[in-house]
């Protein structure tokens, strides 16, 4: 239900914000969405969002999403030189000591820079005729009102002339991301702070750009290489990106970061457990300086928790719940978020926040469980381990060395990872007989594809 005399405020304009807008554009007559950076029209990185310069995977989930709010966008990118391929077919995964078995899934994803990535869907928001962008500007608190016990704008300052003013609005999505202050005011009005979970890991990040050429890293789009819990803190995400260029991050959990001077961060490279990595970046051209980024702790706030919460108030993207980057879920959770709220509003705006986060609840539950549930792995992440996580940890140690050379447990397992199915097919009879069955083969297996 579509109402045009309607308004909406979004506070931040990157990945959750603009997805926000993009759904609220088709219900509401108009949507403003408030940044305190000045948004650049081509790709490059800016303040707001310092983890651009590292290598953000988009799970196949968050590819399929997009590609259904902008149609078009992703053949743009394409023509950009973002390649599309196939999720296992096409990269490279060694996880748990093994390779997964390379084969055709049909899991289709793109690898892009995420600074390109976000220009585009800027691009696409900024077109949209009911958008407007308030850009140079802080959103400092929304309005609320009392008796109404709901919000009803947002006050926000121009960072050039220090102009203060308030965007009225009938819904205010927060999607300020991590450091949302959210939480201040819901205390504030009377509602109390969220009850809010952190799973501490301490992630080092230390990013690289490189020249790409054919035939590059077993001829692939990227991949990852994992050490191997409790003992094995130490990974690389390596991602094709437009303009011929690879974007390789080394990460190190339990402050085991890697290092930022040339050679320890290429020693740094050579530890991992298999030397794919290491071969890449020693054998062609680097484009830039190291990068370095810092991710404290799997960070939820738990807003669908609260009852009761005032009307018209949202609260999205990293600013409910930012999880350890290294499983790439951030950006797909926040399209599937968009999603959610999209069907939340097709009720109209009586009830919007129930209906909201009814849904983002047990959305977010998902990459919850799979991010801290790997983290809890490693026994110094402080943490409740269940006696049946423990037995589901064994599980999927099975799973991984099953699925290096069976191809449907393969692929089920990265429909998993790509949040395209819920974790509970892995226990399907089918699966779980193939997983508890069949013998793994010996060794790690191979980096190259299956015969078709
Ligand atoms: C190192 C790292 C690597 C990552 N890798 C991946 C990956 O591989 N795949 C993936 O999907 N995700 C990844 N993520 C997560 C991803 O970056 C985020 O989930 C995604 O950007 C969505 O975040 P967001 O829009 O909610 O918040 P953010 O990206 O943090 O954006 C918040 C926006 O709000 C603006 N803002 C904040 N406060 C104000 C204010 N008061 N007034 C005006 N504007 C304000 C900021 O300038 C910014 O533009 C990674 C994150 C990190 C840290």
């Amino acid at each position: 239900m579509s109402t045009p005399s309607s308004s909406a405020v979004v506070l931040g304009a990157s990945m959750s914000g603009l997805l926000a807008a993009r759904v609220l554009s088709d219900h509401v007559g108009r949507v403003t969405i408030v940044e305190r950076d000045t948004l650049p029209d081509a790709a490059e990185p800016r303040r707001g969002v310092p983890q651009a310069a590292h290598a953000h995977g988009l799970l196949a989930s968050g590819y399929r999403l997009l590609d259904g709010f902008f149609p078009g966008m992703m053949d743009e990118l394409e023509g950009l030189g973002a390649p599309r391929g196939d999720v296992v077919g096409d990269f490279l995964w060694f996880l748990f000591g093994r390779w997964k078995c390379r084969h055709d899934t049909g899991i289709r994803g793109m690898t892009v820079s995420r600074p390109c990535l976000e220009a585009a869907v800027r691009r696409r928001v900024k077109a949209l005729p009911s958008v407007t962008f308030l850009e140079r500007t802080d959103g400092l608190s929304p309005r609320y009102d009392a008796r109404a016990r709901r919000v009803v704008g947002l006050d926000v300052r121009s960072r050039d002339d220090d102009a203060r003013d308030t965007v009225e609005a009938d819904v205010v999505v927060d999607a300020s991301g991590r450091g949302s202050r959210a939480p201040k005011w819901l205390a504030e009005w009377g509602y109390g702070p969220p009850e809010e979970s952190l799973v501490k890991v301490d992630v080092g990040y230390a990013t690289r750009t490189f020249e790409r050429r054919p035939g590059d890293f077993f001829d692939t789009l990227g991949g990852v290489i994992s050490g191997t819990p409790p003992t094995g803190t130490r990974l690389a995400a390596v991602l094709a990106a437009e303009g011929n260029r690879w974007v390789v991050t080394l990460a190190g959990v339990l402050g085991d970061h890697p290092p930022t001077a040339e050679p320890e961060w290429l020693a740094f490279a050579a530890s991992l457990p298999v030397p794919a990595v290491r071969d890449l970046v020693t054998s062609t051209r680097p484009l830039t300086d190291t990068a370095t980024y810092r991710f404290p702790a799997n960070q939820r706030r738990r807003y669908e928790r609260m009852h009761p919460f005032p009307d018209g108030f949202l609260v999205l993207g990293d600013a409910a719940c930012s999880f350890n980057p290294i499983y790439g879920q951030g950006m797909s959770v926040a399209a599937q978020e968009a999603r959610a709220l999209d069907d939340a509003l097709a009720g109209g705006l009586e009830g919007l926040t129930r209906r909201f986060y009814d849904l983002a609840g047990p959305l977010i539950d998902v990459p919850w469980l799979i991010a801290t549930g790997e983290d809890l792995r490693f026994p110094a992440v402080e943490g409740h381990r269940s006696p049946a996580s423990r037995v589901m940890n064994r599980y999927f140690e099975r799973v991984h060395a099953v699925a290096s050379a069976d191809r449907v447990v393969c692929r089920r397992f990265f429909e998993v990872l790509s949040l395209l199915e819920p974790p509970s097919v892995m226990m399907s009879p089918g699966i779980l007989r193939r997983v508890l069955v069949r013998r793994p083969p010996d060794g790690q297996g191979s980096p190259w594809p299956l015969e078709p």
